[in-house]
Formats: structure tokens, sequence, C-alpha cells
């Protein structure tokens, strides 16, 4: 297994710990060109290269497939900035913003929605005085109940940043949640320190930590110590995963994920179906792919271990529930009111109209 102690960021790096081919070169460095390269040490080392559907290298190897654009794929694919008032943020929904701060992260996903703003050419972190009009933002629409630090990987920032940001949404009376959007802890656990941890834990508002990870294997002993540091200090966490074509998407895999979760003590919250992202057609699947799962999860694994399965609308309409469902108004009997409900094995069953 690969695994020196320095991220990998550039194709003749991932070459030399032999992790792409010879025969590659060339086209991946035209894809390193256009989209950001980064692989943590504690990654690297999960990979089998001997493997050549490794799950881990999938998500985090480029892919000369990067290199063809689709038709239906976008730059902005939820429309990110169709509802960016001022600089940073997103206001999308009523009740919560996101606010990016960053737009680097420790790793990049091959797939990720975000992929034309982050990474060293991306778009440039938010300047103190751009982070000051956000802010203003937040405090002017009392609305916002949550505010959602995104990006980017907000907890690449050092403790004393991250607390400092916290403290100033923690000023605004209206902000009751802080949302944590990260890969952090199992990519680059070491950074789980005491120190960040007391910066999370220094306001007085609910505080959750979202962990986006999409395969069992991501979830090593490392990842879950630092997971554990975060819940143990009192800071609630939640999962977010994305249905990846070769990576995730059959129920075993993806139930192991889940259950992994929740033995952390993390609920599964989010599995997204892929974005069209640029370049990304290679890893997804399709809705009716991802609502069979769906239904083999729920018929197969504990309540605790089912995530919502979502969508971005392209553009940035929002983000909706797409599973499969159990419900839909029954006309067998020539009325008009009364349900047909399918059990887990797939079996109708009627339910009465009206009846509490
Ligand atoms: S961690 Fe998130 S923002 Fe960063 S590359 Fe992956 S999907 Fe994109």
């Amino acid at each position: 297994m690969p695994g020196g102690k320095k991220t990998i960021h550039s194709i003749a790096e991932l070459h030399a710990a032999g992790l792409v081919s010879t025969a590659e070169l060339t086209a991946l460095k035209e894809v390193a060109a256009r989209y950001a390269v980064a692989i943590t040490p504690a990654l690297a080392a999960l990979i089998d290269p001997t493997d050549p559907n490794d799950p881990i290298a999938r998500q985090f190897v480029p892919d000369p497939a990067e290199l063809v654009t689709s038709p239906t794929e976008r730059a902005d694919p939820i429309g990110d900035d169709a509802h960016s008032p001022v600089e940073g943020i997103v206001h999308r929904y009523p009740d919560r913003v996101l606010l990016k701060l960053v737009h680097v992260c420790p790793v990049y996903c091959r797939f990720c929605f975000r992929r034309a703003m982050v990474g060293p050419r991306g778009r440039p972190s938010l300047t103190r005085d751009q982070l000051a009009a956000a802010l203003a933002y937040v405090r002017t629409h009392p609305e916002i109940w949550e505010v959602i630090l995104t990006g980017g990987d907000p907890l690449i920032l050092s403790a004393r940043k991250l607390r400092e940001v916290l403290c100033a949404l923690a000023d605004i009376d209206h902000v009751r949640i802080v949302r944590i959007h990260t890969r952090v802890p199992a990519v680059a656990p070491e950074r789980i320190t005491a120190e960040r941890i007391r910066a999370l834990k220094a306001i007085d508002r609910a505080v959750f930590v979202v962990l986006h990870a999409n395969h069992p294997r991501e979830l090593t002993a490392a990842a879950r110590s630092a997971c554990a540091r975060l819940i143990d200090a009192g800071i609630p966490m939640l999962s977010q995963s994305v249905l990846l074509k070769g990576v995730n998407d059959d129920a075993d895999t993806l139930g192991a994920l889940m259950r992994a979760f929740v033995e952390m003590r993390i609920k599964p919250y989010y599995l997204h179906h892929p974005d069209l992202a640029q370049g990304t057609a290679h890893l997804r699947t399709g809705i009716a792919e991802g609502q069979a799962l769906m239904r083999d999860l729920r018929a197969r694994f504990s309540g605790l271990c089912q995530p919502a399965y979502v969508l971005d609308i392209p553009g940035g309409a929002g983000k909706v529930p797409v599973g499969a469902s159990y419900v839909a108004p029954s006309r067998a009997d020539g009325g008009a009111s009364d349900y047909r409900v399918d059990d887990l094995e797939g079996c109708p069953h009627r339910y009465p109209p009206g009846e509490p």
C-alpha cells in the first residue's frame, strides 16, 4: 500500500507512489490542469494499487474520463452563485445560509460538485472585509436560524480562525445552530486536535459536525478515534455521503457504511444523488438505481441506518428527497380516496382514507 508522509498534489507524485500508470500520464496531466488533486497520507495508505476498481482510488485518483464534459454538466451544478447575495454567502432556503470561508480542501474528490470553484487555482478564501460583509448579511436577516460552514473544508482552518468565526456567529442572537460540513475527521484525523475541539466548544450554540465519507474503508481506526474525540466532547455528528458508481452503489457496501456511522455514534443524514458536475459522468448512477438501493437499505438495515436520499435540482432550485415512495392513491375499487401501501417485500396493502 502506498502512503508517504506528505499529501500528494501532482500526477508525478501519484506516479511515483504507483497509483497511476505511465500510459495515462499525458491525459492525467491535462485532468490535473483542470481540476485540483490532493490525496492525504491517511487516504493514500488505504488505496490498493493492484485493484483497478479500488473504491478509495475511484474517489480521489484522477481519471482520464474527467476530460469528457457532457452537455448536461455544469460548472455550478447546484446553482450556488444564483443565490449568493454577498461573497461567501449562499441563501437558498429561508432559515439557513451557507457560509463559504475557504475554497480549499485536504483532499479533492473527483466528483466534487464545486470542482470549478475549489483548489489552489479556485476561488480565494474570504478576505477580512468579505467576511465582515457576510456576517453583516447574516446579522440583518433575522430569519437565518442556522449557518452552515462549507466551501471548501472549514476544518482546514486554524483553531484560532475557527474560534473567531464561531464567536462572531454566536454574537448574532438569531443564529442558533452552526453546522460544519467536513471530510477532515476521516481524511486527516490528526487535525482533530484538542485546540480545534475547544474552538468548536467555545460558543453557547449547538454546533453539529457533518462528516462526508462514502465507503466504509474510509472509517479507519484513526478516523473513528477522531470522531469519538468530537462526540465525547459533546459535539453531535451526522453523516453525508454521495452515491457513486463503483464506490458504494450496492446495498452491501452502503449498508456497511451506514452501520459503521451508527456504530461511531454518527447519525446518517444525507445520501446525495451525484450532482451534474463537469467530467463526472463515469461516477454517476441513475435515480432509479438509487431508489432501488434505498428500498434494499430499508428492507435490510435498521432504521438508524437510513439516510435521506436527496437530489439538488440543477441550477439552484434546492434539495429535495427522491427516495422510493411506499404509498400512492389507490383507485382499484373505483373510489377516489384510499391508498395503496407497499410493504418492505413490495407486497401491496390497502389503507383507508380519512382515518387517523
Ligand atoms: S471535500 Fe467537499 S468541497 Fe472538497 S473536494 Fe470533496 S466534495 Fe468538493
